[in-house]
């Protein structure tokens, strides 16, 4: 059962308790870190009760159910438009797909989807009419997980040393906002505290450099189970899905073609 409106009103009050007390403990201010509701396996409904409660920015694993749920675009309580994450992993032929639907993607792990997100997004109309600008994030497997993708942690840095030797004029469409991890899943949340510091100590030295990493200044990191480290650990972007929408059903996917 999907969550009345007062329920959901109900969990993101005690999760915005989270928030800010983590953000007291870190001496950072609540403006720093952005939320972002997940709502995958959530349906339709689900999403304009959050928006009613104030949500801008939304997650989505598949490319296929962000389509489903934010390709008409929609108007956020303070004015804004609603922002669409992609975060779960994408096929090289549902890029172009993710590019149209996406403001963000966050799981980027490969410079040929680098390659092919430039090409796409220059071939988009965007607000200009002249090429759609995508902010991209590049996902570390931070937690050394099999089952997680991403980056190899031993890698990373080598993969951004090469996005920078190849230019600031190499992708012009495409702004690298930062890195994204998934913690560690152990059920433990300090368990998931050094991947994070690590991805922070990564995403900063990049951001010093300048140049392509210029707006190199976000860390998505940080869910239900463990967004207190991530905050203390300097989380930009929490991803929250279970604690606001309740527990997923995974056996009733919202992915019927339109
Ligand atoms: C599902 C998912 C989340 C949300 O997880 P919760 O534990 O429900 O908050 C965050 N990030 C990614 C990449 C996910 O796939």
């Amino acid at each position: 059962m999907e969550f009345t409106l007062d329920e959901m009103r109900e969990h993101l009050a005690a999760l915005e308790a989270r928030i800010t007390e983590a953000c007291k403990i870190a001496g950072r201010s609540r403006d720093s870190v952005k939320l972002v509701w997940v709502s995958k396996f959530h349906p339709a409904e689900a999403v304009e009760n959050a928006i009613a409660l104030g949500a801008t920015d939304f997650g989505e694993n598949r490319v296929q159910e962000a389509e489903l749920k934010f390709s008409t675009p929609r108007t956020a309580k303070d004015g804004s438009r609603v922002r669409c994450h992609v975060i779960g992993p994408v096929q090289s032929n549902k890029l172009k797909k993710a590019a149209i639907v996406a403001d963000c993607i966050h799981s980027i792990a490969s410079i040929e989807a680098v390659e092919k997100l430039e090409k796409v997004c220059a071939a988009l109309p965007g607000e200009s009419g002249a090429g759609k600008i995508l902010d991209i994030l590049f996902q570390v497997n931070a937690g050394e997980e099999e089952t997680k993708s991403g980056l190899d942690v031993h890698e990373a840095e080598a993969f951004l040393a090469d996005l920078e030797s190849r230019g600031a004029s190499a992708y012009p469409h495409l702004r690298f906002r930062g890195l994204m991890t998934i913690g560690k899943n152990t059920g433990v949340a300090e368990d998931s505290r050094e991947c994070f510091a690590f991805l922070r100590s990564l995403q900063q030295k990049f951001l010093a450099k300048g140049g392509v990493f210029a707006n190199f200044d976000q860390l998505s990191m940080g869910m239900t189970g463990d967004l207190e480290v991530a905050i203390e650990e300097g989380s930009t972007m929490i991803r929250v899905g279970t604690a606001l929408f309740g527990e997923r059903d995974y056996s009733k996917p919202v992915n019927d073609p339109v």
